[in-house]
């Protein structure tokens, strides 16, 4: 059984983080995913309005089955947090080529540190290539219209937000 940690931010979910959640599904039996928690920023949402985001959009889409997926917040060494879930699999999503350049180094260092951990590129969707959280944070904070970046659950919620 093929356990993958996808690990992030997810402040909010958006549509490229469910395509990759959606091609993760193909690829493991069990996934994780994990919201940094990073001390001293503070996120739109909290842990668990993120993780309840990520759950709701995941059952709309009708494709994961019971106990398939698990929403864990994480500080610390990713590698870490990936081997304390069981996970072998450490998927990432791929952008374009200034993730790539990045990704790469990570994926090489976080390597060397746990050689039992593979990571994964995940490709982004041609329709959500562009899509960042904190360019949609941005938007929806000026009322801009945000419905085609992101699952409904996340839209209703950033309109509360910013009502
Ligand atoms: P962001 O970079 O949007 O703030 P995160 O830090 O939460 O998002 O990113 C978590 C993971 O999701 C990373 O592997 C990132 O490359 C990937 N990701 C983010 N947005 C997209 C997207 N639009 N398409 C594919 N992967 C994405």
């Amino acid at each position: 059984m093929k356990t993958a940690f996808y690990p992030g931010s997810f402040d909010p979910l958006t549509n490229g983080h469910l395509d990759v959640l959606m091609q993760a599904l193909a690829t493991a039996d069990r996934l994780v995913v994990g919201i940094g928690i990073h001390p001293g920023k503070t996120p739109l949402f909290t842990f668990e309005e993120r993780a309840d985001l990520i759950r709701q959009s995941l059952s709309t889409t009708g494709e994961t089955s019971d106990g398939q997926v698990e929403v864990v917040p994480f500080d610390g060494l990713v590698v870490d947090a990936a081997r304390a879930n069981g996970a072998s699999l450490l998927l990432r999503g791929l952008r374009d080529g200034t993730d790539l350049d990045y990704e790469m180094q990570m994926a090489g260092m976080n390597r060397q540190m746990a050689p039992d951990i593979q990571t994964v590129f995940l490709p982004a969707a041609t329709s959500s290539r562009p899509i960042t959280a904190t360019l949609v944070r941005q938007i929806a904070a000026m009322g801009g219209d945000v419905s085609a970046f992101v699952p409904e659950v996340v839209l209703t919620a950033l309109r509360h937000r910013f009502s």
